[in-house]
């Protein structure tokens, strides 16, 4: 089956653009505009058959699923929280690598009652306690998870952990490892039937890319 609609990209701002662009740069992919300093949401590129979406990270595997993009590149933290309904995962790009941890005060006093869990990893963090059996109480934040033990908002938090150096700052220590983080490649599963040349190509060329 052919098909001439371009192949979609989707990618978020920061660092997943910004260490996934010389991947796709040995793909032979090009973005012409950069988005951090244009305000284009669609951005073309070096192939007439290719554009890049510039979404939010929590959005890319959303943007996926539903086919909007046809790939994407989020990290495993966001498609642990989603659940990855409707995508394939076929490669890992191993950037962006952190850890996702619980993480509390240096030296915290043991919770009498339910621990009070703040994040924006409510499902993940969720599974992670049921598979403990601990009963927990999730708080849902959706940024600066460390500011929540400090206001008392929380007896602990679970977030993404790079240098710890974050924590460290707030007067927090990571406390339990849940898993190790990197960011993926994320293909519709119709888009790679109807596309697979491209997707195929692309797949083939990012591992070359990934294991040069
Ligand atoms: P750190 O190096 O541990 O101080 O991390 C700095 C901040 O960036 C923390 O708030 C982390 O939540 C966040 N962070 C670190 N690594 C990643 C990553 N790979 N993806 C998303 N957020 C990250």
């Amino acid at each position: 089956m052919s098909n001439d609609s371009p192949l979609v990209i989707a990618l978020s701002k920061g660092r997943i653009f910004k260490e996934t662009l010389p991947l796709l740069a040995q793909a032979g992919i090009e973005p012409i505009d950069d988005p951090e300093t244009s305000r284009k949401l669609i951005l073309d590129t070096n192939q007439e058959n290719v554009k890049v979406v510039i979404i939010r990270a929590t959005d890319v595997p959303t943007y996926v699923q539903h086919g909007a993009a046809d790939v994407g590149v989020a990290g495993k933290d966001v498609l642990m929280e989603h659940g990855g309904d409707g995508l394939y995962e076929p490669l890992d790009l191993k950037i962006a690598c952190c850890r996702l941890m619980v993480a509390g005060p240096v030296d915290a006093q043991p919770v009498q009652g339910r621990l009070r869990i703040a994040t924006k990893f409510i499902n993940t963090t969720r599974d992670y306690y049921a598979r403990k059996g601990e009963q927990v109480e999730l708080i849902k934040l959706y940024g600066s998870m460390e500011l929540a033990p400090l206001a008392g908002l929380s007896d602990r938090i679970v977030d993404v952990v790079d240098t710890g150096n974050t924590l460290k700052a707030n007067g927090l220590e990571p406390q339990e490892h849940i898993a190790d983080i990197s960011s993926r490649l994320v293909v519709n599963k119709a888009s790679l039937k109807i596309k697979h040349a491209a997707i195929k190509r692309l797949i083939a060329d990012l591992t070359a890319a990934v294991n040069g």
